[in-house]
């Protein structure tokens, strides 16, 4: 894909063309030649500083490339105020941006929005439905290209474009091959964006909130861990799939990974902990505090109660079903295709119904790895 990408872009840069990514996927968009009047771009890569729960109780701070993150370009061309000039993306690979303008600028800088295209963002709160922005340094009378360099997030708001960058790990992996949208529920253009509410001074959250305005809260330092924001985002996913329908929960509060809750809670959660642990490819789950959760399990594991109503059973038994050498075909794809055909209630109904239902097996190997977490049909 790199390969590819580069490639064309030095075919087409000898066209005079420009390459405007979406989302990972490069498309080429002719330009005019800018030969009548010099154009005033601003380029750089956006950058933020993150505590990395995943590398343990320390939580390290590290610096991370925001991609695929959304950016203004304002600028004004005399003495008025600046005017929103054109947006775009950041790249999906490195979070770079390049933001011209066809001709100078007297003044002109890059806004930055805590969202990605309009597939997800990250809001104030639910009554405060906008995303956060900050602006790059201002630069005065801007003509041909002005490096900006490394633009950081502010540290205060850095925990928003984590969440921003760490839904794209998902979005690669969703498995829609029939749109750009979560699910083929929805086509091109008709898309639900996923909501997160993220509030540096709110503790409360870590929750999907359905069926009331179904988005995720997240308190103040649950970003820290991709494991609870993608956890989080799963549930949401499972709605989606379903075509914004979702299995009555029941006796969910509190749930443990390794302790009974019921049928439904564990489906639920067990499959939001898949697709936290599928989206990042390990086997584990990572609390924002940096201590993590392995789901290795079998009979014999101390403190984890047996069968399908234990969300980590359910959990870990997903994760071994679409497991590279595993039944499914190495991917969840075909459960991501199911899920969007069959509705499930609690994962019995998934193994034992739909997957006959959409060819994928419930013996052998498939039959093994449910026993191996002690889940017997
Ligand atoms: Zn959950």
């Amino acid at each position: 894909m790199q390969l590819i990408r580069r490639s064309a872009n030095r075919r087409l840069r000898a066209f005079g063309a420009v390459l405007i990514t979406t989302l990972g996927l490069t498309t080429a968009v002719a330009v005019t030649p800018a030969t009548a009047a010099a154009s005033a771009c601003l380029t750089g890569t956006l950058a933020f500083d993150h505590l990395d729960a995943e590398a343990g109780t320390s939580k390290p701070l590290r610096t991370q490339v925001a991609r695929n993150a959304n950016w203004e370009l304002w600028g004004r061309t005399g003495s008025g105020t600046a005017t929103r000039l054109t947006a775009g993306i950041t790249g999906a690979s490195d979070g770079r941006f390049t933001a011209c303008h066809t001709g100078s600028l007297a003044e002109a800088y890059v806004r930055f929005r805590s969202s990605s295209t309009s597939m997800w963002r990250v809001v104030k709160a639910a009554n405060n439905t906008t995303d956060y922005t900050f602006d790059s340094a201002r630069r005065t009378n801007v003509s041909g290209t002005l490096d900006l360099g490394t633009v950081k997030v502010p540290s205060t708001l850095q925990r928003a474009w984590k969440v921003v960058d760490t839904l794209n790990v998902l979005y690669w992996k969703r498995a829609n091959p029939s749109s750009s949208c979560w699910t083929a529920r929805q086509s091109d253009g008709r898309c639900d964006q996923i909501t997160f509410v993220w509030d540096p001074k709110v503790a409360d959250g870590g929750y999907w909130d359905y069926p009331n305005t179904n988005y995720v809260f997240l308190g103040a330092t649950m970003p820290d861990s991709k494991h609870l924001i993608l956890h989080e985002a799963g549930h949401w996913l499972q709605w989606q799939l379903y075509g914004r329908g979702f299995p009555v929960v029941e006796g969910c509060n509190p749930h443990y990974i390794e302790k009974h809750s019921s049928e439904s809670c564990a489906w639920t959660e067990g499959f939001a902990d898949a697709v936290a642990a599928y989206a990042l490819g390990d086997y584990r789950y990572v609390y924002d505090n940096g201590s993590s959760y392995s789901f290795e399990n079998d009979a014999s594991t101390p403190g984890w109660d047996d069968g399908d109503t234990v969300q980590g059973r359910v959990g870990s038994s997903l994760l071994d079903l679409w497991a590279p050498g595993g039944p499914d075909g190495g991917n969840w794809n075909r459960t991501i295709a199911l899920m969007t055909r069959h509705f499930s209630q609690d994962f019995r109904e998934y193994f034992t119904e739909d997957r006959p239902a959409a060819g994928l097996s419930t013996t052998g190997a498939a039959e093994r790895i449910l026993a191996g977490h002690t889940i017997w049909y």
